[in-house]
């Protein structure tokens, strides 16, 4: 720890976000950046403490302490090799993270965190910029086959450890592109697309075979994948979304939020989509049903498309503003997230179950909806609905009922060991083993199903 008393004299300073009129006229990353100066002041306010609950909440385990001294002393080259130990992809967890260490960093008791998530972020990026991350193929290649199956964060996770050890690895992806959720799910603002798209050329070129447009199970048969491959990892996500089967759900208007976030960022991409199929929220009202993140980026989603109105309610009452008991430090708290798109303006509301949807001629105009506590009727207008209460489990029609495979309770891949399923050869992570989750525990597990299948082939 190169300032000791840095946590008493510099000031947690965050690089915030571009301004509401400027942002919301277009899909660009929203977050901005320090200076480098002002970055390295805000690693040294690491106080290095004995016990770090930044390192015990990360999934990764980052060795944060470390990597913030290294920053601290503008050893960049010597943080992005600390962070890279542990991290495959620090250029997604750094912008997208709830940043789990943050909220566990001692100087939390104050509320005023070390920037962990922003400082990793800058590490990666300086790393690319100047050169350090290269492209390193394995020395020496085994004749093990590895077909990864869905190339979101779990997938390209496992993808690299096995490849790292030098089998061979094909990942195939029904998608037109790699990055599953974050390709497709996460919008631009949040998240730039040309960042998956950079670790997959350097993936690439490190010798990991991508295969765009298959949907395994149907374009390969499961079969003919247990055949060519020495070992199968199913990262096939938690895609399964939660449903709302009210009145009025087949309603014109009614849509899941992946819909509406899917489209977003293929049209962001330059893909054309014919005008008949276009979900846009131009001049409408939106009622975006969920409360979460999903959620939240429905509505910054809907701003973006100039929606007359964009309301989010959620049927559990407002979580506490500041402390929740239930939930003291070091332990991730539950309390009221406010995201950059509840910024841009849109409307809040708790408590607040789906009767039925309303609508005349076909087309919805409203959601009835009942206030859990009073019991009182009210009518949202609405033209457009996004259903945002989250994904239930993993599709089970197709690939994995075809294979054969058990589920757990809860509709997810079940395993005998772990990441390996009942099925000889195959192997699970992410969102399919553990139900929808974050993008850090999806690298996390497949960082452990890499393991798995290493010492299952050798
Ligand atoms: C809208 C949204 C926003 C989110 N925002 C955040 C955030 O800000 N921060 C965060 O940490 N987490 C966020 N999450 C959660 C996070 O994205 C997921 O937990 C994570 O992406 C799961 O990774 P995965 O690799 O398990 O699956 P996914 O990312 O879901 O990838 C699965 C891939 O498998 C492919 N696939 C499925 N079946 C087949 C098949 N049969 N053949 C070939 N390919 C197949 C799919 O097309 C997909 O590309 C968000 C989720 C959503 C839905």
């Amino acid at each position: 720890m190169g300032n000791p008393k840095a946590f008493l004299t510099i000031n947690r300073k965050e690089a915030g976000y571009r301004p509401v009129l400027e942002r919301i006229e277009d899909f660009g990353e929203v977050e901005q950046t320090l200076n480098t100066e002002d970055r390295m002041l805000q690693a040294s306010r690491c106080m290095d403490c004995g016990v770090p609950f930044c390192h015990w909440a990360c999934p990764l385990a980052n060795t944060m302490p470390e990597w913030q001294d290294a920053l601290y002393k503008g050893k960049w080259q010597d943080a992005n090799e600390l962070l890279a130990k542990t991290n495959n992809f620090p250029e997604f967890t750094g912008r997208v993270c709830p940043a789990l260490c943050e909220k566990s960093c001692v100087l939390n008791l104050h509320g005023i965190p070390v920037t962990i998530r922003e400082n990793e972020v800058a590490i990666v990026e300086h790393a690319f910029q100047e050169g350090y991350i290269k492209p390193h193929s394995p020395q020496k290649r085994t004749s093990k086959n590895i077909a990864v199956v869905g190339s979101g964060p779990a997938g390209l996770a496992v993808a690299d450890m096995l490849n790292r050890k030098g089998h061979q690895v094909t990942v195939f992806e029904k998608d037109e592109l790699p990055g599953g959720l974050l390709r497709l799910g996460i919008p631009d603002f949040k998240l730039n697309k040309k960042i998956i798209d950079r670790r997959v050329c350097l993936l690439e070129a490190e010798g990991i075979v991508f295969k765009n447009n298959i949907d395994v199970g149907k374009d390969l048969t499961c079969g003919d994948l247990l055949k060519s491959f020495d070992a199968v990892c199913l990262c096939i996500g938690a895609g399964q979304p939660r449903d709302l089967s009210v009145e009025g759900c087949n309603l014109n208007g009614v849509y899941f939020a992946l819909d509406l976030l899917k489209q977003q960022n293929r049209l962001v991409r330059g893909m054309k989509i014919p005008r008949e199929k276009r979900i846009s929220a131009e001049g409408k009202n939106v009622v975006i049903i969920g409360g979460g993140d999903t959620g939240s980026d429905c509505v910054g989603t809907s701003i973006r498309q100039k929606a007359a109105s964009v309301t989010q309610i959620e049927i559990l009452p407002m979580p506490p503003k500041d402390m929740n008991p239930d939930t003291p430090w070091p332990l991730y708290p539950h309390i009221l997230k406010t995201s950059s798109s509840h910024k841009e303006g849109c409307t809040r509301r708790w408590s607040l179950a789906t009767k039925r949807f309303t609508g005349k001629n076909g087309k919805l105009t409203s959601v009835e909806v009942i206030d859990t506590q009073t019991g009182a009727i009210e009518y949202l207008p609405a033209d457009l609905v996004f259903l945002s209460m989250g994904f239930i489990h993993p599709v089970h029609e197709g690939l994995l009922d075809d294979l054969g495979l058990t589920y757990d309770v809860r509709g997810n891949v079940a395993v005998v060991t772990p990441s390996k399923t009942s099925v000889d050869k195959v192997f699970v992570a992410g969102d399919a083993l553990s139900g929808t989750s974050l993008v850090v525990r999806s690298i996390d597990s497949g960082r452990q199903a890499a393991q798995a299948i290493h010492t299952y082939l050798t």
